[in-house]
């Protein structure tokens, strides 16, 4: 007997649950690509992103995941031979950096470890060791770790060292999910992709850019026809924005997409994101008072909104997960990157993601099931957390 057999419920970190609307927009034949209806279409598309990004500058959309945004924006923002900051908050960060390092930038990282936010006085070291590094990258919200930094301090950080370098912030997982303000924060570059907030299947890639970033890397040498940002921005024929055939039925399932987070409004979905959260985190607590149940970020102001990386002890991650998919319909993301000495596979983390189309009754019934999870699998923690999950949102 299995008491998973109704809607599932997909709650890991990306690919994020598809709402009806936008894979209903999606069911239709192939659309002409040369003129009609999809064409019309895109230039509201760009124009609704950035409004998301809150930014008024540039944008090149590509076919490709959160990976291909990453070697986007590297080769057209460095030269051989350039040096990056990396501020680093968990795999993501790293492996962004790793991008960059096969493409021949030398990457000065500093890694704030497995668990914390960045840390600024250390951050100061870094860019005052590196005055000439061409950009500093960082990850708004590590998705493995669950880490958030704040973007706008690091920029001041940088106005106030007098530092030329451009800000590249990753925003994959946090882009509709987390408050995020390309121009009043100083970003020069931020990267995006279809599947997390954005609620679309994977395969479309964002790379936005300041004035600044345009100018500043027209030199960059490291950059081939297929990713070069200049004529996917200023693009004036519709074949132009993607080098080839668009990515049809992804545009469709996005426009709907982009008028669901309109409707709504992005301050109101950054609200229920933090909201929603909240009550994760507060059965998080009531459940760590007993038993090994721990939240990978300790302070509340550094964790992220669309994601919550957690552990207990053993291989006790892993098993809650095959018990919560395999007997209640709720599949929670795997731990990322998070092993440790005692615990090579990283078994005892996991992760549970609260990312776009989600509501009150998905999370407080995720977090119901995993508290069934660990009754039914002997696995301790404190009771009290349903009570104290629905607090938070009540
Ligand atoms: C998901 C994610 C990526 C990678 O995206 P893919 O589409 O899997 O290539 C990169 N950075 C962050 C912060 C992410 O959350």
């Amino acid at each position: 007997m299995t008491l998973a057999n109704g809607r599932p419920y997909l709650a890991i970190p990306g690919p994020s649950v598809m709402p009806d609307r936008v894979l209903a927009a999606m069911h239709r034949a192939a659309p002409n690509i040369y003129e009609g209806d999809l064409i019309d279409m895109v230039g509201s598309l760009r124009a609704d992103l950035k409004a998301v990004a809150c930014s008024t500058q540039n944008l090149a959309i590509y076919i490709g995941n959160g990976h291909a945004t990453w070697e986007a924006a590297n080769s057209n923002v460095f030269r051989r031979g350039d040096t990056a900051i990396v501020l680093a908050t968990g795999r993501f960060g790293h492996g962004w950096a790793e991008n960059a390092r096969l493409l021949g930038v030398d990457t000065a990282i500093t890694d704030f470890g497995k668990a914390a936010p960045i840390d600024l006085e250390r951050a100061e070291a870094a860019l005052r060791a590196h005055p000439d590094a061409r950009a500093v990258m960082v990850t708004h919200v590590d998705t493995a770790t669950s880490a958030r930094n704040d973007v706008a301090a690091v920029r001041r950080l940088m106005d106030d060292l007098g530092h030329p370098g451009l800000l590249m912030v990753d925003c994959i997982a946090s882009l509709g999910c987390d408050e995020f303000r390309f121009d009043a924060w100083g970003a020069d570059v931020m990267i995006a992709a279809s599947q997390k907030g954005l609620m679309t299947p994977p395969g479309l890639g964002f790379v936005f850019f300041s004035d600044k970033a345009l100018e500043a890397c027209k030199g960059s040498d490291l950059r081939t026809p297929y990713w070069d940002w200049t004529p996917r921005n200023a693009a004036q024929w519709f074949y132009e924005n993607w080098y080839g055939t668009a990515p049809t039925h992804h545009l469709f399932g996005l426009r709907e997409a982009l008028d669901m987070i309109h409707e709504e409004g992005i301050e109101a979905v950054w609200d229920r994101h933090s909201r929603l959260a909240s009550a994760v985190w507060a059965a998080a607590e009531a459940w760590g008072r007993e038993g090994a149940f721990r939240l990978n970020i300790a302070d509340p102001q550094h964790r992220g909104h669309s994601v919550t990386a957690a552990r207990l002890s053993g291989e006790d991650g892993t098993r809650l997960r095959r018990w919560t998919e395999h007997q209640a319909g709720v599949t929670l993301g795997i731990g990322l990157g998070m092993a440790e000495l005692d615990d090579p596979a990283g078994h005892a983390f996991f992760r549970i993601a609260h990312m776009g189309h989600v509501n009150a009754h998905m999370t407080l019934g995720a977090l119901a099931v995993m508290d069934a999870g660990m009754k039914a699998l002997g696995i301790a923690h404190g009771s009290g957390a349903l009570d104290a999950a629905a607090r938070a949102l009540a």
